[in-house]
């Protein structure tokens, strides 16, 4: 599929403040057109401010939000080419389906206006796209909690925005739902090819579903790449932490260069990604648990202290001579259960140790 033409949003130098409280520092970003892209962070990291100033729902301190290269940052809300899908559906009641999805097209410039055929013809394609063509006469009571989000998000493209903006869209339903839901958004964002910009705290739904992710922290922005990159290759220890599972361990750096890390862990030594650390300097090491493997003998000897099932594998937490240590393994494994760990020659990221933290595992 070619690039869409259009749907790129541009944030230049964009800081807010609530009072005392930083939401947004100073912060960029470009976001494709058609793109799936996700505002990764913990609560509270600025990911819903920074979607409400793209919706014009907040105005920025500083800086400005383009849309397609074009300064719209004084623009209300329902004069930017974009919609907003919230958490909780914000249907209205005493409105049948249809009437809510309809209720999309009402809030166009009075130029825009369309004929009452083409709303309902509208309407029909829009109901069609979330699959819930067959519901338009029903009351928003009536539908499911994943209806009626699917409903919303009908009611959002109806009048077919540049950029659909989702703010947890997902977070208030049941596991099932929330993953039909989602591969129903990704069917839509492929058939549509609109920009989507997804607010998430939840990092799988973000690393499932995205074409990019921008994980924030404190009002900033870590890092903006690929899932597979932000799994493999997090440029922070902010990021190495909050993303996925794996053990940190404290090192020293005997040596750098080429973007490898020579490191010593106690008395083992190994080759690591380079991070940024500096010869002769404290690091902390992160290696996933897929790094990791059990080994017939040798190796290094942990216990087991918790054993978890995700189905198609375990998850170990063992206590080792060098720090908790997780890993993967097949068959189930009791707690008190010693395991030798074959420790790889080339392993994981090494990360400056920071200055505040003497360690973290
Ligand atoms: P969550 O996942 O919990 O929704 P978030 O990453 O979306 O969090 P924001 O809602 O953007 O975070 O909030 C960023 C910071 O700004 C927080 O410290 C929050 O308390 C503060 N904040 C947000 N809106 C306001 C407001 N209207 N008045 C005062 N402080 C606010």
């Amino acid at each position: 599929m070619s690039a869409p033409a259009s749907g790129a949003v541009s944030i230049a130098g964009v800081s807010k403040r609530f009072g005392s409280v930083a939401a947004l520092e100073t912060l960029d970003l470009e976001i494709p057109a058609g793109s799936f892209f996700s505002l990764l962070g913990p609560s509270g990291c600025g990911k819903t401010t920074l979607l409400r100033i793209i919706a014009g729902l907040e105005e920025p301190d500083e800086g400005k939000v383009l849309a397609d290269g074009i300064d719209i940052t004084k623009r209300p809300p329902e004069r930017r080419p974009f919609n907003m899908v919230f958490q909780n559906y914000a249907l209205f009641p005493h409105m049948t389906v249809a009437e809510n999805v309809a209720f999309g097209l009402t809030t166009a410039p009075r130029r825009d206006r369309i004929s009452d055929r083409e709303r309902a013809e509208r309407v029909s394609e829009a109901l069609r796209l979330v699959s819930l063509e067959e519901l338009g006469p029903r009351y928003p009571s009536e539908l499911s909690g994943g209806q009626a989000q699917r409903v919303a998000v009908a009611r959002a493209l109806v009048n077919r925005p540049k950029v659909l903006l989702l703010d947890e869209p997902l977070s208030a339903l049941d596991r099932n739902v929330r993953f039909a839901l989602r591969e129903e958004l990704l069917r839509i964002h492929q058939d549509l090819g609109t920009t989507f910009v997804f607010v998430t705290h939840d990092q799988d739904e973000a690393l499932s579903i995205s074409q990019l992710v921008g994980v924030m922290n404190a009002g900033r922005l870590e890092q903006v790449a690929d899932p597979q990159t932000i799994y493999r290759a997090p440029e922070t220890l902010f990021t190495a932490r909050f993303i996925g599972a794996g053990s940190f361990f404290a090192a020293e750096v005997l040596d750098c260069g080429d973007g490898r890390a020579e490191v010593r862990v106690a008395d083992r030594r190994f080759s690591a990604a380079d991070a940024g650390v500096a010869r002769g300097r404290p690091a902390q090491v992160l290696l996933r648990p897929e790094e990791l493997e059990t080994s017939g003998n040798g190796g290094l000897s942990g216990v087991v202290e918790t054993c978890s099932f995700f189905g198609s594998f375990f998850e170990i937490l063992t206590r080792t001579p060098i720090g908790p240590c997780r890993l993967r393994v097949r068959e189930v494994k009791s707690p008190g259960e010693e395991i030798a760990i074959r420790w790889p020659d080339r392993a994981g990221i090494a990360y400056p140790q920071p200055a505040d933290t003497a360690s973290i595992t």
